[in-house]
């Protein structure tokens, strides 16, 4: 008899994070082209731990369009392979492919989708992410934007303190670093997020000069909060969100409810922006430039495209 793992072809490597591989699957007798995350059944314990918390927050947010879906798993011997649906790109690897900014309209849809996918979390099910950066953030070609990894998320009032070296430092809120506070919460996502909307408006981290993490961790708790760059036109009503975002006062930072009544959440809830015509043409131009030779000598993943 056939088991399901003679049914799937291995297409790409679509990314490799802290916790397991994520491989482009070929389902032959559907020919389905599907996410599939491969866990070790005697991998490491850590690891696995990520992977499963994961599992459980995206089988929990099943009715949340903004969050990536689970489409079922199967059992191999060494192996769990976790099958999802299928995006096309996440956000810090675009960046790395085009070091272009992305351009407003985008940003306010971006906002639009993880607002309401963090709201979703804790409303739904109390839970904080903990991760926000560009990489968890994913695109498909229909222009669906959707946030994904919730490995090192948590229960609302679980003990923090265990985690609090947990996920990328760049985006890390200031109350996360000071050791005296232990009960930090959404908010904390609510600052990533405006890092995050800073580095894809600019194509640059607010932190790219700092040379270690540590110079990173002082900049955040002795500087003044990021801000986009006076010198481009951005919209008053985007700039007064991302500040928002980055008040250092973590008392102060406002959460979900507050946030989605700015004025560019509101814009961007009720605007039409053609996600998938935008990036429909940025994936062309990353082909050409991949089939260009001169580029890319060998032609390498080119097919993957
Ligand atoms: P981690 O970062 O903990 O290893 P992620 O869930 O973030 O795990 O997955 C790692 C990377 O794999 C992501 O940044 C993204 O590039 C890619 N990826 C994850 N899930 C999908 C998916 N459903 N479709 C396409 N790519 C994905
Ligand atoms: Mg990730």
């Amino acid at each position: 008899y056939v088991t399901i793992i003679d049914q799937m072809k291995h297409l790409d490597d679509l990314g490799n994070g802290t916790s397991g591989n994520v491989v482009k699957m070929l389902h032959t007798p559907s020919n389905k082209v599907i996410a599939v995350k491969q866990m070790r059944r005697t991998g490491n314990s850590e690891e696995n731990k990520r992977i499963l918390m994961d599992l459980d927050i995206v089988l929990k947010s099943h009715d949340c369009p903004y969050i990536v879906q689970c489409l079922g798993y199967f059992i191999t011997d060494p192996d769990v392979w976790i099958c999802m649906e299928l995006m096309t790109m996440c956000f810090d690897k675009l960046l790395k492919k085009t070091k272009q900014p992305v351009p407003e309209m985008i940003l306010g849809k971006i906002t639009v989708a993880t607002v309401k996918a963090l709201s979703y979390l804790k409303e739904n099910h109390g839970v904080i992410h903990r991760d926000v950066k560009p990489s968890n953030i994913l695109i498909d070609d229909r222009g669906n934007i959707r946030l994904c990894d919730f490995g090192i998320s948590g229960l609302l009032n679980a003990s923090k303190a265990y985690t609090r070296s947990a996920g990328c430092v760049a985006y890390m809120a200031p109350e996360r670093i000071d050791p005296k506070n232990s009960n930090y919460d959404i908010r904390a996502d609510v600052w990533s997020l405006g890092i995050t909307l800073i580095e894809l408006a600019t194509a640059n981290s607010p932190y790219a000069e700092c040379k270690n993490d540590f110079e990173v961790l002082t900049k955040i708790i002795d500087s003044a909060p990021p801000r986009l760059p006076n010198d481009v036109n951005y919209s008053q009503n985007f700039v007064d969100f991302v500040n928002k975002c980055l008040v250092k006062d973590h008392e102060v930072r406002p959460k979900y409810p507050e946030l989605m009544e700015q004025p560019f959440m509101q814009e961007y809830l009720n605007r039409d922006v053609d996600v998938a015509g935008w990036f429909g043409e940025i994936m062309s131009d990353i082909c050409k430039k991949s089939t260009d030779t001169s580029i890319n000598p060998y032609n390498l993943s080119v097919h993957s495209l």
